[in-house]
Order: C-alpha cells, then structure tokens, then sequence
C-alpha cells in the first residue's frame, strides 16, 4: 500500500493540502497560549459561561462561579447568530465590556464569537479568545480577518461540516499569520432527534491525528439538553479532548438563549470531581 501523509489524497494542492494545519508527520502537537494558561498541553481546560451575556451582573455572577467551579475561561456572547432576527442579538458592545469586567474581577480568561470581519478589531480589544460559531466556519473573509488578529482563534465544525472542511478553515487562519487556532467539536445534524445535535465523539481522535492543533468539544450545543452534558463531558475527555466550552448560567428557565442546554452552577460544579477523575485515567489533569 503506498504511504500516505494525509488522509486527504484526492485534494487538488496535492500531497498535503492544508500544510500548515495537518501533522505532516510531526508527533509534537501545538499549544496555544492564552496568558498563563497553555491550551493543548498536560491541562485540560474548561470556558464556561452563559451562551449570551444578557447584563453586567448576570456576568458577573456567573463568572464567579464558574471560577470558583474550577473554569479557565468565561464564554459569553455579546453579538449572537439566532435563526429568528425577532430573537435577542446580543448586547454588543456593552456586553464586551462587562465580560472585561468580569475577566478583571476573577481573573478568567474571556472567550466571546466574532461574527463580522468588520467587528473584529474591536471584539480583539475585549477578547482573549476570538471564538468562530458554527454558522461561519465558512465565512471566508471572516477566517482572513481573524487571521490579521494577535488573539487565538476557537473555530466551531460547522453543523454540517466535515472534518476536512473544519482543518481546511483552520488553514485559512494559519496561512492568514495567525498561528493560534483552537479546532472546537460542538455537534453535527443527523437524524437523531432526541438531541439538538449529535456529538461526534470520532472526530476528536480523528483531528488529533490529522491535526496538530489543540481540540475542544461542546457538549452544550452537541446534546441541547442540560442533563446529557456532563456524561458528553466525560467522553470528551476520555477520547482525548484538550478542554470544554460549556454553557453555564445562574437563572437557566429564564436565559435569553440556550437555556434548555444550559447548566445551574451547581450542576457545573458538581461534574468536575468526576471530569478530574477521567482526566487522571487520560493521564492529564484538570487545572483551576
Ligand atoms: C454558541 O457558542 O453559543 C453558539 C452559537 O455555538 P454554535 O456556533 O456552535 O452554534
Ligand atoms: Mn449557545
């Protein structure tokens, strides 16, 4: 059989396609760093927070708690992708703000999407993590744009993308200068009905093998129901995954989006004793 370095051969760039997303061979995987912390390393990490940051104390309370839970990182949207254009789009603006507020005041890095080449300048002054959602993972001018940023990308698999697509946008990124790209699980559309979503449990070993970059898995928008995360939390985590974006909020009935997939606090905190347990038999840990 001839020896492959990609699981991509009918590509039309020939051997390697996306040279600079794909392993090439290459056992070292990349760590992307967010301040002191290291994604894709030993540590697994976990971004919690609510799916739309609705007001400064909605944010503020959650991301307290979930720092206190043990999260790295706050995720919270502050310009959202809705079906309806009747549904809530976000505070915008004044909703980055706050999430700076809440990063000052517990010490959590933010991670908030990005959905307009034109915006991301200005979520990059709020941001640590610039994070892609699922509805434009191909949005080409917004890959080139985020690729212009200093800030790591987290990119969402588009609903109905397949893995190659998902590392062909990461290379968009990476040719674009920005070296820091996060691939993120988050759930594809099947024919399961139960669940919003279906978790690809697959594609995390799978992309570790094609790719060098750091995986993550959303176990929120993967089931849609809050009582099926924290089992899909465990098996992102014992199928290798680097870390969690989990959604989290203080009032789940009344959130503005998201709610029934959403997590109480206490729910959140009690799934880390086992996630710690999992991620000792993966030999990694779980960092607060
Ligand atoms: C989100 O993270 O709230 C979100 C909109 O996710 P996705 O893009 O995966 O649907
Ligand atoms: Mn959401």
């Amino acid at each position: 059989m001839k020896e492959t370095t990609t699981p991509y051969e009918s590509s039309e760039t020939g051997d390697v396609p996306y040279p600079l997303a794909m392993r090439k061979g290459e056992t070292k995987s990349t760590v992307v760093s967010v301040g002191d912390v290291e994604i894709g390393g030993p540590s697994l990490h976990i971004i919690a927070g609510p799916c739309s940051v609705e007001s400064r104390e909605q944010i503020l309370e959650i991301a307290h708690a979930v720092k206190a839970a043990g999260a790295t990182g706050l995720r919270g949207g502050a310009y959202k992708p809705r079906t309806s254009p009747y549904s809530f789009q976000g505070h915008g603006e004044d909703a980055l703000r706050w999430l700076a507020e809440a990063r000052e005041a517990t010490g959590l890095f933010v991670c908030t999407e990005v959905m307009e080449p034109g915006r991301v300048g200005l979520v990059s002054e709020y941001a640590d993590i610039l994070q892609i959602g699922s509805r434009s993972m191909q949005n080409f001018p917004l890959l080139k744009e985020v690729a212009k940023s200093t800030r790591p990308v987290l990119l969402k698999r588009g609903m109905s993308s397949t893995l190659e697509e998902l590392v062909g946008a990461a290379e968009y990124i990476l040719s674009g200068g920005n070296p820091n790209v996060i691939l993120c699980e988050r759930g594809i559309r099947t024919f399961a009905m139960e669940t919003r979503n279906t978790f690809d449990a697959n594609a995390i070993p799978a992309l570790k093998e094609i790719s060098h970059l750091p995986v993550f898995a959303d176990p929120s928008h993967a089931t849609g129901k809050r009582e099926y995360v924290p089992a899909i939390s465990r098996a992102a985590f014992a199928a290798g995954a680097d870390g969690l974006l989990v959604e989290v909020h203080s009032d789940p009935e009344h959130a503005l989006s998201d709610g029934r997939q959403s997590l109480d606090v206490g729910t959140f905190a009690r799934m880390m004793e086992p996630l710690n347990r999992i991620a000792n038999a993966v030999d990694r840990t779980l960092q607060p």
